[in-house]
């Protein structure tokens, strides 16, 4: 004979082994929907992410030139927006390019007045 049933346990078995079962696959069931949800969510904000396009590419605000020799040491410190610039040339940090110029054989360029804008000589 099944045990008394009130109208808060239907339709779950009346005994304890059998409702940690079903609490174990709730668990389980509820577990893997979350993270079906986390997925989705995770891919939700990929998609808006590249709908908006790559990320704007930060202006360096300095350039080093380096040579073509076999050194491919530096030469030129530019500004970041100096009109001759080149494909030998590397985006800079300020600091990068003051440290550049204390060397001997690097100039500021004479165009974009990179020496002046480092702050290094007088306007
Ligand atoms: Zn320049």
């Amino acid at each position: 004979m099944d045990a008394p049933r009130n109208a808060d346990s239907f339709p779950f078995p009346p005994d304890l082994a059998r409702l940690k079962v079903i609490e174990t696959w709730c668990a389980v069931l509820l577990d893997a929907v979350r993270r079906q949800i986390a997925d989705l969510e995770h891919r939700e904000q990929i998609t808006q992410a590249g709908a908006a396009g790559p990320p704007p590419v930060p202006v360096a605000e300095w350039r080093i030139q380096y040579g073509i020799g076999a050194k491919h040491s530096a030469m030129l410190v530019h500004t970041g927006d100096c009109s001759l610039i080149s494909g030998r040339t590397r985006a800079a940090t300020r600091d990068q390019a003051r440290d550049a110029l204390r060397h001997p054989q690097v100039e500021a360029c004479g165009i974009c007045a990179a020496e002046r804008e480092l702050g290094l000589t007088e306007p």
